[in-house]
């Protein structure tokens, strides 16, 4: 069988895409599974129709894993599983697997990190070690000195707040506890030491690929042999960990669009070129949000994060009328989080400068015209 592939030339074009998540990828990533569409390297299939158990899926599987660990230097008694169920599943898979003292503090920084609090309630005492709730979310607290007791298994962050746009710049003292750390919105952003937690982990769809996938680094001794009882098979790290994510079937294609992201970071010049590449990237909008008498920053300089920018212009007419006019424009997805209004660009890796400066551009323009 014979398919022409694309049928004829087609121009597409692209709007400037500021989504929280799913988010913008790189255009060359979307290039390229388009042309292995019909046929992956020669196998004479999709990605999306092989079975997960072939030979071809087994190298796609595992150098994603491998390209991964050299991105983030992620030393071999760290264990790196691709799963299911979000962010969102994971929120309980800690407590399942961590709690063996029931007991485990957390740092409530917005509205992820106070789902995952609320959800370890389910499971034990799940303790708030510090809250930025007194102030919206709009800072980190101080986490030199927290009340961490000796019986907490493990002390628990949300490092880059998606929804609020701020970032730990330094990580809590967690007084030798291990730390378990959501990076959802700043994976793969910038190098991490991934020696100094126990467990890093954040749903793919913001910063690395389609929706579908939680990556999971783990330290080996701290999957357990035994989870709290009732703990479903599939939610055990053991099993995944056992199974090398290939327990039952993965979400196969999302894990093949990672990979190719991965790759796409190798080529950028790995996490220290994506930093530069990301605070120069920053700093257009935030310089922008500091001489602007219209648009202002919604958080304390010291901990913005370089990935979420949220902003308000102060009058909620004037903010629906920049997010319709922006939209018109061919800028998107920048209306606020429902809980905070406003507006937020999400600036991740596969954003290009230009799209930021070309924003700034466009506020500058609706300042005037609405002064
Ligand atoms: C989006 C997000 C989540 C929730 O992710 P799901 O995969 O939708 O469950 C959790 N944490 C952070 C930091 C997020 O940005």
């Amino acid at each position: 069988m014979k398919i022409y592939f694309p049928k004829e030339e087609k121009e597409v074009s692209r709007v400037y895409n500021f989504s929280a998540g799913p988010a913008v990828l790189p255009e060359e990533v979307l290039k390229e599974a388009a042309e292995e569409m019909f046929d992956y390297q020669g196998s004479g299939q999709s990605v999306m129709e092989m079975s997960h158990r072939s030979k071809v899926y087994d190298k796609i599987i595992k150098d994603a894993e491998a390209d991964l660990r050299e991105l983030m230097n992620i030393p071999d008694n760290y264990k790196v599983l691709f799963l299911q169920g979000g962010a969102s599943q994971f929120f309980a898979e800690v407590p399942m697997n961590m709690m063996k003292n029931k007991k485990a503090g957390y740092i409530v920084t917005g509205q992820w990190a106070k789902k995952a609090y609320q959800e370890a309630k389910i499971y034990g005492e799940a303790v708030e070690l510090a809250s930025s709730a007194d102030k919206t979310f709009s800072y980190i607290p101080d986490c030199s000195d927290l009340p961490i007791t000796d019986d907490m298994d493990y002390v628990y962050i949300c490092e880059n707040n998606t929804i609020y746009g701020t970032k730990y710049k330094t990580l809590p003292n967690t007084k030798g506890k291990v730390l378990v750390s959501d990076v959802s919105s700043c994976f793969l952003s910038e190098p991490v030491d991934v020696t100094k937690y126990g467990v890093i982990y954040g749903g793919v769809q913001k910063n690395v690929g389609p929706a579908g996938c939680v990556i999971a680094i783990i330290r080996e001794d701290l999957i357990p042999e035994e989870c709290l009882p009732g703990t479903p098979t599939m939610l055990k790290w053991k099993t995944q960990a056992d199974n090398d994510s290939l327990y039952n079937t993965p979400p196969c294609y999302t894990i093949y669009i990672c990979g190719k992201v991965f790759k796409w970071l190798k080529k950028m010049g790995g996490l220290e070129k994506m930093k530069e590449l990301n605070e120069k990237k920053a700093k257009v909008l935030y310089d922008f949000l500091d001489s602007s008498k219209m648009f202002k920053g919604t958080v304390v300089k010291e901990d913005r994060s370089l990935m979420n920018v949220p902003f308000v212009t102060g009058n909620e007419e004037l903010d629906a009328k920049f997010v319709k006019e922006a939209t018109a424009a061919g800028f998107v997805n920048l209306k606020g989080h429902r809980s905070v209004g406003g507006m937020r660009a999400s600036i991740y890796n596969a954003m290009p400068i230009e799209g930021v400066e070309k924003l700034v551009e466009f506020m500058k323009k609706f300042e005037e015209e609405n002064a």
